[in-house]
């Protein structure tokens, strides 16, 4: 390859791809937190606290477009130190195997690795290999930051309600709409300025953080996104704890959730 990888002996290969990699991951979870100040951080903590894993006994939870393992982390920790929950388990799927790869390296710290309770696969949200995810498996799906990714929202709540069990949860926290007019109009400024220019400094990137931001705003507001989670046959609303959704920062993020029908 251009990059001279075989005349590299195995070794120094191995650890070439490794340092590439390291660096991506890093740009990634720097990036994460110098756009949002880190408050992603807490908006994943609000996440997962109003979902209290583990309060009705051990669950088996996916956590789908699931990367590093954020959410799985939280998700595994809370059942943990509330409830001293071990048996609750979280499946992290994602399409990059190399955000798989960093997640697992990260898992290696905790005392989930080599455990049961946690497992990395690879797999399109669209479309999940029914042999690896059978239909009704799931008490809980996330999906946090990643459905705005795909290029088919239907096709992913399609899956998400094929693998849940009935009485299951669906829950997705997504970038939305902020509905009040100055925090929108600061919101806007920061959001095609500054963040592009964060891009550039910071991972030497612009246009994937131009894509990150016009992606925001494609997305369907909540109300339409809501309809979509009804449509597929979930129940939200009232008969949700939370509602159909709950605004973070004015609409900056939004949780969304459905209980199948
Ligand atoms: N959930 C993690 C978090 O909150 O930190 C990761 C969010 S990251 C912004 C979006 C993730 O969605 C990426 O890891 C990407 O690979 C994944 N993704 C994009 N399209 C996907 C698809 N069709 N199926 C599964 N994962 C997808």
């Amino acid at each position: 390859t251009s990059f001279g990888f075989k005349t590299v002996p195995e070794e120094a290969k191995e650890s070439l791809v490794k340092d590439v990699f390291d660096s991506v991951a890093s740009k990634y979870d720097l990036m994460n937190d110098a756009t949002s100040f880190g408050i992603h951080r807490l908006w994943k903590d609000a996440f997962v606290l109003g979902l209290r894993p583990g309060r009705k006994g051990p669950m088996r939870c996916v956590d789908v477009a699931g990367g590093t393992g954020d959410i799985a982390l939280r998700i595994l920790d809370y059942a943990r130190e509330n409830y001293a929950d071990r048996e609750t388990s979280v499946e992290v799927v994602d399409i990059n195997g190399q955000m798989l790869k960093a997640g697992f390296r990260r898992f290696k710290k905790t005392m989930y690795h080599n455990t049961p309770q946690v497992s990395f696969h690879e797999a399109n949200a669209q479309d999940m290999p029914s042999e690896q995810f059978p239909d009704n498996t799931y008490d809980l799906y996330t999906i946090a930051f990643g459905i705005r990714n795909c290029t088919s929202i239907p096709a992913v709540l399609k899956e998400a309600h094929r693998v849940l069990k009935p009485g299951g949860t669906f829950a997705c926290l997504e970038f939305s709409r902020v509905n009040n007019p100055l925090l929108n109009l600061m919101y806007d400024q920061y959001s095609f300025s500054i963040i592009p220019l964060l891009g550039t400094i910071l991972a030497g990137d612009r246009e994937s953080y131009q894509y990150l931001v016009e992606s925001i705003r494609k997305f369907p507001p909540q109300p339409e996104f809501a309809e979509m989670i009804r449509e597929a046959g979930f129940a939200t609303g009232a008969d949700v704890d939370g509602g159909a959704w709950t605004d973070l920062w004015g609409g900056i993020a939004c949780i969304h959730k459905g209980v199948k029908l």
